[in-house]
């Protein structure tokens, strides 16, 4: 009789479930593979949007929806919650950690999707006090800050003490992010929260934007740039340009101008939206495949994104250093759906394509509400419409159905009527990460080491134990 023999399916990890990931698996919705998504975060995250988190705009279930819903209906995808530590290539396995627990898994193909982290160039110390805008914890840490900055002030104000640091808010790095979270927190000083304080004046509060670069958004070209900068100051944002920072604290930053004097700005609240530093993966990946990495970090790959010596292993996204690339949403949505195209193509015989080429569909960022910027090809626009492409673009590509219409209530809540539906903030929000910081181990310190199981036997004592004190009336009665 012939042996029966079951042919397993070829396995693919997938790490990381921003852009790239996410894409790069719903991609291979129809291919003969078993996935398995490995990410640090139980969501998918929309990046483009936590300012508005930030800001009190969105709720961050809008913008992060939970990545297991959102691939429920995809069979072929198991998705685990864990940060990848190791990814060895020759034994071609991905080891990935979680609350103390350490997972081996093995591959056949793999998609490195794992994104950028923000970089203080160095100054790591600054984050304590000026935190990036990278994940929700990001988000709703600035947000409990900012909100929080406003009830101190109108506490102190009520003493008769000196509230300008409280009421000055400084964003350092003039890119899309940046700008858009100095207009949003503008417009929330100078109108939204203007009647809702006795003490201060929230319209006196001072928005600076600080950015060592001569230009606001470089990559916008010298002509948005300027138009951007002149409409921010329309709305009360200070930009400062040549102003490089060089020390933050607690209370405030100093800043040194392009002729060398230093200079410092009271501010209790401080965002930094400058540099962003690629996965540490990277780094991993350089070392056992002698790839180049960049000063951000990102990995040289080849033409088609795969490793050199390793063409089951894709990098995609924020992580790569390939043509000058931009660190945008589309570059990671494209090259995931390359990679993803790719493996198929193998499994099905069919010929390699030919090296991957990025479609640009354009960049916008917005500057207050009813107005942005926006680059399309030789296109540049400005004002109104560019608001408008910026508003159907954002809803077309929010994950899911549910968070595009909670999205656009809550966008009309802000646009048309001036509002914001998401102001809560927490303790928490604002102290959580530094009190965890102060366990040694991290979060794993919260939770129990992994015991051993217990033997059949001692789960059927400790039941009939259970029985017995219940039985036998013995429960609440004193021991001993
Ligand atoms: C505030 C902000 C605003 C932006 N605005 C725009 C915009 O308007 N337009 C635009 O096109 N782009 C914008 N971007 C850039 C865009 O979001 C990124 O280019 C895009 O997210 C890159 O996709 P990615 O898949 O490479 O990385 P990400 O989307 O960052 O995903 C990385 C994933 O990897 C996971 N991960 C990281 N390390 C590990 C690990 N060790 N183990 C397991 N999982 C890991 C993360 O949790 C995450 O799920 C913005 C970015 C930010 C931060």
């Amino acid at each position: 009789m012939a042996e029966k023999t079951t042919k397993q399916p070829h396995r693919v990890v997938v790490i990381g479930s921003g852009f790239g990931g996410l894409f790069g698996t719903k991609a291979l919705r129809n291919s003969d593979v078993q996935i398995t998504m490995i990410a640090k975060t139980t969501h998918h995250l929309f990046q483009p949007l936590l300012y508005q988190v930030a800001t009190g705009i969105l709720s961050e279930g809008e913008i992060a929806p939970p990545t297991r819903e959102v691939l429920s209906s995809q069979d072929n995808v198991s998705v685990l919650l864990g940060e990848v530590t190791d990814i060895d290539l020759t034994a071609k396995t991905v080891t990935s950690h979680v609350l103390g627990r350490e997972l081996e898994t093995p591959y056949d193909s793999l998609i490195v999707a794992a994104g950028a982290g923000q970089s203080y160039f160095g100054n790591d110390q600054f984050s304590t006090f000026a935190p990036g805008m990278k994940s929700i914890d990001d988000a709703l840490e600035l947000r409990g800050r900012i909100f929080g900055a406003f009830e101190l002030a109108e506490v102190m104000a009520a003493r008769g003490q000196e509230v300008d640091h409280l009421l000055t808010f400084v964003v350092v790095g003039a890119g899309p992010t940046g700008v858009e979270m100095a207009g949003q927190i503008a417009e929330l000083a100078h109108k939204t929260l203007k009647s809702d304080f006795r003490s201060i004046n929230t319209r006196k509060a001072r928005v600076i934007l600080l950015d060592a670069a001569p230009q606001v958004l470089p990559p916008f070209g010298a002509k948005l740039g300027g138009w951007t900068q002149k409409k921010l100051e329309e709305i009360g944002v200070e930009v400062q340009l040549g102003a490089m920072v060089v020390e933050v604290d607690e209370r405030g930053l100093e800043v040194q101008d392009k002729s060398g004097e230093r200079r410092r700005i009271e501010a209790v609240t401080k965002v930094w939206a400058a540099g962003v530093q690629a996965s540490g993966l990277g780094k991993t990946l350089a070392e056992q495949t002698g790839a180049a990495l960049d000063r951000a970090g990102r990995i040289a790959v080849n033409p088609d994104l795969t490793l050199p010596g390793h063409p089951e292993v894709f990098v995609v996204g924020d992580m790569v250093a390939l043509d000058n690339l931009p660190g945008v949403a589309q570059v990671a949505i494209q090259g995931a759906r390359y990679a993803a195209r790719e493996i198929d193509g193998r499994l099905r015989g069919k010929a390699p394509q030919t090296g991957f080429k990025y479609f640009d569909k354009g960049s916008m960022a917005t500057i207050s509400r009813f107005s942005a910027v926006a680059t399309v090809g030789k296109l540049r626009l400005s004002g109104f419409v560019a608001w408008l492409m910026w508003l159907a673009v954002h809803l077309f590509y929010i994950t899911g159905f549910k968070n595009q219409v909670t999205a656009l209530l809550h966008w009309t809540v802000t646009f048309i009527g001036n509002d914001r539906s998401e102001r809560t903030v927490t303790e928490q929000q604002i102290f959580a990460r530094e009190a965890l910081k102060r366990l040694q181990g991290g979060t794993a310190d919260l939770v129990s080491a992994p015991s051993p199981v217990p033997t059949r036997e001692e789960l059927e004592e400790r039941a009939q134990e259970e029985v017995r004190l219940t039985d036998s009336n013995r429960r609440g009665v004193k021991v001993g």
